[in-house]
């Protein structure tokens, strides 16, 4: 375990630590009190903030560098933000001044791009060290796509208090999440859709020439657990993360899995166990409810608590289907997963 600590002076510490608990319920991040200690789970490792005499102690934990790294950016971030007119110093023990990019970057070239159904693109990138993003407990990465054009680009660092030091904004790449649909130690594979108003990341996807430099990190985010029964639920953009989990489930899993997506794009290659039911919904369309939402709400649920749900989809349509599994259908926090992917009307916020 890789431990960093950082003591840092302010004014009110206790009010800093409180909105910060304000903050991780709003977001749903897992959290635990013991006293005036608050202790936050993220899913790289953990994060522990104490107010002791007029400062705010602060100590992250985790597996590696790489996460050390993210725990530090976001409980930085967080203080900085939270401190209110304060400059706060934050100085991390264990920081590498020298270090010219995060631990968990790579950079990575465009080798190869395919159309698989005609929204969906499959990237094909190659890289050195790419192995870690074939883990199959993290399905997701941040990649960084450098502004067309740019032929050497320039890649974010972490500063002394832990927050991302940016290249200016001329080179700054733009960041969007994606899903790794393989990896091996010098190939990685990722299907872009082709939405209605693309940003930078389906941007990318529809222009990029092989030999074009971009950059990710991670990887991040959780797969669903191994359970009795298994629900997948998403939109289009949530078919690599799917296509993943199904090939994970074992020949005897049982589960439902619900696509909201076109009939075009049934073409996407699923390879479910005879055990788990796919069924596609037609999109309903702008300002309509998603029918994900329907279809969860009339699903048969079997009678096991050894179950997860796993969904991916619109932001909004995330926060329906998490409020029905939690206050209808009761389910514990440890039983499911519900991951806003995109904010319609909004660009992703890098
Ligand atoms: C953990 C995670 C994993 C993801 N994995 C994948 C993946 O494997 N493949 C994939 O294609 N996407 C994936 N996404 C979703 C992807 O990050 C977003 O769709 C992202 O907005 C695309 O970036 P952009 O630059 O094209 O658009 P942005 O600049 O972010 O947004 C521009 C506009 O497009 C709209 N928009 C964005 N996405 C959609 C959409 N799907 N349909 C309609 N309108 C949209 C926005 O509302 C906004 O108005 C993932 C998201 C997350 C959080």
């Amino acid at each position: 375990m890789l431990i960093s600590e950082a003591t840092v002076a302010l004014a009110d510490p206790e009010r800093v630590a409180a909105d910060l608990i304000d903050h991780m319920t709003t977001h749903d991040v897992a959290h635990d009190r013991h006293g005036a200690r608050i202790i936050v789970h993220l899913g790289v490792g953990t994060g522990i903030l104490e107010p002791v005499n007029g400062r705010l102690r602060v100590r992250v934990e985790a597996e590696d560098e790489g996460g050390l790294e993210m725990l530090r950016s976001v409980i930085a971030s967080n203080i900085i933000d939270f401190a209110e007119g304060e400059t706060p110093a934050i100085v991390w023990s264990g920081y590498d001044p020298t270090s010219a990019t995060f631990s968990n970057f790579r950079e990575m070239r465009l080798l190869s791009s395919v159309a698989l159904t005609p929204r969906m693109r499959r990237l094909t990138f190659t890289g050195r060290d790419l192995g870690r993003f074939a883990s199959a407990d993290d399905l997701h990465v941040r990649l960084y796509l450098p502004p067309p054009g740019l032929e050497r680009p320039e890649w974010p660092r972490p500063g002394p208090d832990g927050r991302t030091l940016w290249p200016e904004a001329e080179r700054r790449p733009a960041v969007r999440y994606y899903t790794v649909r393989r990896a091996a130690a010098e190939q990685v594979e990722i299907d872009f859709v082709l939405h209605d108003a693309p940003g930078p990341g389906a941007q990318f996807a529809l222009t990029a020439e092989p030999g074009t430099l971009c950059g990710l990190a991670g990887p991040l985010g959780r797969a669903a657990p191994p359970a009795a029964w298994t629900l997948l639920a998403g939109d289009e953009t949530a078919l690599p993360a799917i296509a993943r989990m199904l090939e994970a489930l074992p020949a005897e899993a049982r589960g439902e899995v619900l696509l909201e997506m076109d009939e075009a794009e049934a073409a996407y290659p699923l390879s479910p166990p005879e055990g788990v039911r796919v069924r596609r919904l037609r999109p309903a369309g702008t300002g309509a409810a998603s029918p994900l939402v329907a279809a969860l709400r009339d699903l048969d649920w079997p009678d096991t608590p050894d179950l997860f749900v796993w969904a991916g989809c619109e932001f909004a349509v995330a926060r329906t289907l998490r409020r029905h599994l939690r206050a209808e259908r009761r389910l514990d926090r440890d039983r499911h997963l519900v991951v806003g992917y995109w904010e319609r009307g909004q660009a992703t916020r890098s």
